[in-house]
């Protein structure tokens, strides 16, 4: 960028729309702008999803079964063929070593309309045998002979992804090469440098007019190589400028409020909590309530594993906004948790005559009526609730402090609409999930971190024990022992989201089983989201009374539910849960003096998932099991949805590249506490390329 023009070198403004340039017409322009190619710049990042070159390829002699494979070779002949099973197309390649058939029963007229004899082409896939060596639906790309005649040399040729819509103006792979090829053998073009110098040439990163040749069309790995950090880094700085500059734009929001002195209520409570505070509880309800005497908002984010002892340090922090005058409400995902803080903060706040109240969805009316009179009065203090707290009827009268459990359960629309009813409140944001560090840099890297890192000393231990169906009666036997011994038991069912339905009437099943069949003379009940308020509430009265000696229960129980006398949980299909979730659920167990055990039914035993069980077995650290859950089963599964399209990049991998996302959150952070607001002359382009570039991303952010 710093290179004097010749005549001859042509600045590319990115920002140009993509039908300026040449061979792209209103069509294909269209087509693009289904898969978000808008500008110029967007088209130069539209990256190859892999690459082929004489490395990666397999002599189809050396094809094997069970193979990852991509073959390259010339389209000998096709084939409609009628199996009494299936219609299929029959594609038979060849190379030099030898022939390989190719199968598709779905999709086959398109693959005809486009193969014909004589092409060449490149397939990937894994290797089956079915009457000899095939690859089924392969991956393909469709090859120039002359592509394909200097693929022997050093040459790298990227593979571009494409979608139905862009195939048919011509965009499949062969077609955006075609179309690169045009734009980088157009004279000596340039394109404006969006990193800011100095970090470019401190971390040795490419630029980017040659990064963009490089990584489309790589002249060695070593330079595809430095193209491909490159863009991660470019990726992951710009994402965590956004989150820097949403963090002190929170910082500078002022609030409406603020508190003179600590008030009496702290003392009161912290005097008669029949435990003492472990030095982590003590240290965090430091850091709460020097964001809360600040004048600009608190944005606060507490992890703590289950168990670490969350409740009290909100209820703490809580009353000192309580005793200076303000309400504080605190958000739960779910009725039975709801119902559960309610309880525990009535006993803990009771030295301080706190009025708590609880507001739920399946309340009767006239008591539902009486509540919101009193949130909007003030007389309720302490406002406990689920997602009905953010309904348009609930008024505050001087809401300070939102407090809100379990964070991801909640989108970012929901917490907002709660935040919107003080006025700029304190937002402490609680978490049992223990969060990766590269994904919580990510996810929540626009907020104030506190961690409970230290568990409150217990008496009981829990062990782990993974068993099959066929140790099943032993285990009965076991809870047996147990519960006439006096013991509680949770045996908990499986409730997928895809497959709530079936789940749940697999949990009933399983219930009804269990009562009729392997424990008649003991009293089981049956807990699922499903069932209505009063109901529930018996179960779990029942159940904290020592009643009920088996819980039988879907996942409701995963979260805050605590009752010490439970010393064994049965976890069904352990296969099926997530590791974190099982963790969480394992802390349900062994609160009391007892020691407890958690015993993991696997009914389908696959090799990833028993591996995955293991390491359940081998720790009880929450951040390890989460990392490693992460990296076992991708961020996607690892949070929800919503998450999962922030946490998608472009190129960059939130596991794989974890160091670059530190390293270009440090600086990301660095540029912008040196200059706030991107207005130094060196930053304008940073600027200009951050808005119109990363704003999208906003939505993902987990804030206000
Ligand atoms: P979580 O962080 O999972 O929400 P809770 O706040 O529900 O944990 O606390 C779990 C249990 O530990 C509760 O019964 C609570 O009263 C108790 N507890 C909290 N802090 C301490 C402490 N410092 N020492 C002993 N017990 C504690
Ligand atoms: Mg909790």
């Amino acid at each position: 960028m710093n290179q004097v023009s010749s005549a001859k070198t042509f600045q590319i403004d990115g920002n140009t729309a993509v039908t300026y340039i040449k061979g792209i017409g209103p069509k294909r322009g269209t087509a693009l702008a289904s898969v978000g190619i808008r500008t110029f710049r967007d088209l130069l990042y539209h990256f190859p999803r892999r690459y082929l070159d004489r490395s990666t390829i397999t002599p189809i002699i050396k094809v094997r079964l069970g193979m990852d494979v991509t073959v390259v070779g010339k389209i000998l002949s096709l084939a409609n063929v009628r199996s009494r099973r299936r219609p299929y197309l029959q594609v038979l390649i060849g190379d030099d070593s030898g022939q390989l058939r190719c199968v598709w029963f779905n999709g086959a007229s398109y693959v005809q309309k486009i193969f014909h004899p004589g092409n060449m082409v490149a397939l990937s896939g894994k290797v089956e045998f079915y009457k000899g060596l095939q690859l089924v639906h392969p991956d393909y790309d469709i090859l120039e002979s002359e592509e394909y005649s200097t693929l022997h040399t050093a040459r790298i040729i990227p593979l571009y992804p494409s979608t139905a819509e862009l195939k048919k103006v011509g965009l499949d792979s062969r077609g955006f090469r075609r179309q690169f090829h045009k734009i980088f053998e157009q004279l000596d073009f340039q394109v404006t440098e969006i990193l800011p110098s100095s970090l470019q040439e401190m971390l040795q990163l490419m630029d980017i007019t040659e990064a963009l040749q490089q990584i489309h069309f790589p002249a060695n790995q070593q330079l595809l190589e430095g193209a491909r950090l490159r863009f991660k880094f470019e990726e992951l700085f710009y994402l965590q400028l956004l989150l820097a500059v949403k963090r002190l734009g929170i910082k500078s929001v002022q609030k409406g409020f603020h508190y003179p002195g600590a008030g009496e209520h702290l003392k009161q409570i912290y005097e008669r909590l029949p435990f003492e505070l472990t030095a982590a509880q003590k240290r965090v309800i430091h850091e709460i309530w020097d964001d809360m005497k600040a004048d600009e908002m608190m944005n606060r984010l507490l992890q703590g594993d289950v168990g670490s002892g969350k409740t009290v340090v909100a209820l703490l922090c809580a009353s000192i906004a309580i005793a200076n005058g303000f309400q504080v409400a605190v958000m739960a995902p779910t009725e039975i948790l709801a119902e559960q803080h309610y309880r525990n903060l009535i006993k803990l706040g009771q030295p301080a005559g706190i009025k708590v109240r609880l507001l739920i969805g399946g309340q009767p009316k006239r008591e539902r009526t009486e509540i919101l009179e009193e949130i909007r009065q003030g007389t309720a203090e302490l406002i406990v609730g689920t997602h009905a707290l953010i309904q348009e009827e609930v008024e505050f009268r001087n809401l300070a402090l939102v407090v809100i459990d379990e964070q991801h359960r909640f989108g970012v629309v929901q917490r907002s609409q709660l935040i919107a009813k003080g006025l700029n409140p304190d937002v402490l944001v609680m978490t049992a999930t223990p969060i990766p560090r590269t994904l919580s840099m990510t996810l929540y890297g626009d907020m104030d971190v506190s961690v409970l890192d230290e568990l409150p000393a217990r008496k009981g231990k829990t062990v782990t024990r993974i068993v099959n169906v066929d140790q099943l009666d032993r285990v009965y036997e076991f809870i047996r022992k147990k519960v006439q011994a006096g013991d509680q038991v949770y045996i908990v069912y499986p409730l997928i989201e895809e497959s709530a339905k079936m789940d749940l009437q697999a949990a009933i099943q399983g219930y009804e089983q269990l009562k009729r069949r392997v424990f008649p003379d003991l009293h089981l009940a049956l807990l699922h989201g499903g069932m209505k308020t009063p109901e529930r509430e018996g179960v779990m009265q029942a159940f904290n009374d020592g009643a009920v000696g088996i819980l039988v229960s879907t996942t409701v129980i995963e979260v805050g539910v605590d009752n010490p006398n439970v010393t064994v949980m049965v976890i069904e299909n352990a296969e099926r849960f997530g590791l974190t979730q099982i963790h969480q659920l394992r802390g349900r167990i062994g609160r009391g003096t007892k020691n407890g055990i958690c015993i993991m039914v696997e009914r389908k035993r696959s090799e990833a998932s028993h591996k995955r069980l293991q390491i359940i077995n081998k720790t009880t650290d929450g951040f390890e099991i989460s990392e490693q859950d992460l990296i076992l089963r991708g961020p996607g599964e690892f949070y929800g949805t919503r998450q999962h399209g922030f946490l998608k990049m472009k190129i960059a991998d939130i596991v794989e590249d974890r160091d670059l996302v530190q390293s270009a959150r440090q600086e990301a952070f660095k540029l912008l506490k040196g200059d706030p607001h991107l207005r130094r002359p060196e930053h304008l382009l940073v600027r200009e390329h951050l808005i119109s570039n990363y704003s999208e991303y906003l939505n993902f952010i987990n804030v206000l």
